[in-house]
């Protein structure tokens, strides 16, 4: 079945989202967490695409033997940084040849400064409805997008910012993955302002865990997501409590999930960090919370 159809179901989808490993012990632990998550029958699993040489050759390997040793179904991630039109065909054909049929088409940022000026390979895509369209050309593909629900930083306002995102999806993208936020708010006025476009790509919230008050500030650099103030004082007064921080992140975490499934969000896409512990914790949350529960009996 196509992820799109899986999407338009009536039921939630549940998904997890893993990074290449870059050492021996990083991989048992990935593969320890995939292997507890592929028991839960997820509808999809995405391996993010590094910013340079040995970190993307990982993430073909990673995707590609999940592809043939688990019964998950592995959507890529693949970024335009640094390639040829012909490496991201050469790419993209490696992928169909091993059986992985769903790609994450984005854009990406410059390696070492997310924030320096973008600068387009010579022979490149300059944004991610180029990736897309030439992911469409080449097959079958499901192909998903990047959404920001407090706007692409990048962006000098909404008008465009939704314009764009618009383009992307008609450019044939199926559904689309926000960035990591801690304010449902976010999510809904961003929904909003793309079916008020005209829109109805389906846009599953991406769910972060914030259980240590010193990762706040990595989120931000690496997202520009607003940190509730609130959350932000509890965590530092769990600064040197790790089962209290724990406690309070899985707690914010699920209570985020389950207010975005009662919105109606198609799904919920889970940050493992290659760990499983919290996101399982927060997941089994969500499957028990009596508000979810008549949604989510086919996920038991
Ligand atoms: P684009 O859609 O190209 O947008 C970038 C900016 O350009 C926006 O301001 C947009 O409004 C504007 N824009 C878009 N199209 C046009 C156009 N045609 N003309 C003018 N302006 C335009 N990064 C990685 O390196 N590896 C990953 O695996 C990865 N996975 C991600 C997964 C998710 C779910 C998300 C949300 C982000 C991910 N990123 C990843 C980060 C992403 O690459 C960056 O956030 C990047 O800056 C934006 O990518 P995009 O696909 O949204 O780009």
């Amino acid at each position: 079945m196509a992820l799109r159809d899986v999407l338009d179901r009536d039921t939630p989808s549940f998904s997890f989202e893993f990074f290449p490993p870059k050492t021996d012990a990083g991989a048992r632990s990935l593969w320890q967490a995939i292997r507890r998550i592929e028991r839960l029958a997820p509808a999809f699993v995405s391996v993010t695409y590094g910013a340079g040489g040995s970190s993307r050759d990982r993430t073909v390997e990673v995707t590609k033997r999940m592809a043939a040793e688990t019964t998950l179904r592995p959507v890529a991630h693949l970024t335009a940084v640094g390639h040829s039109v012909a490496e991201l065909r050469h790419i993209i054909g490696q992928y169909a040849d091993a059986g992985v049929r769903d790609i994450l088409a984005v854009r990406g940022d410059p390696p070492g400064d997310p924030n320096a000026p973008w600068i387009t390979h010579p022979d490149g895509f300059t944004h991610a409805n180029q990736l897309v369209s030439l992911v469409r050309e080449l097959g079958e593909f499901g192909i998903g997008v990047a959404a920001f629900p407090e706007r692409h930083p990048r962006s000098p306002d909404w008008e465009s910012d939704i314009r764009h995102f618009v383009a992307k999806c008609r450019a044939g993208a199926d559904y689309a993955i926000t960035q990591m936020f801690f304010q449902v708010e976010d999510y809904l006025r961003l929904r909003d302002r793309v079916v008020a476009a005209g829109c109805d790509t389906p846009i599953i919230p991406e769910i972060m865990p914030a259980t240590d008050v010193r990762q706040i500030g990595r989120f931000a650099a690496l997202s520009g997501a607003a940190f509730p103030e609130k959350l932000a004082h509890r965590l530092d007064a769990a600064r040197d409590n790790p089962s209290d921080g724990h406690r309070i992140g899985v707690e914010y975490a699920t209570a985020m999930a389950e207010r975005l499934l009662a919105e109606g969000a198609p799904g919920l896409h889970y940050i493992t960090l290659n760990r499983s512990t919290v996101t399982l914790e927060i997941h089994r949350n969500v499957l028990n919370s009596r508000s979810a529960q008549h949604v989510l009996a086919d996920h038991r």
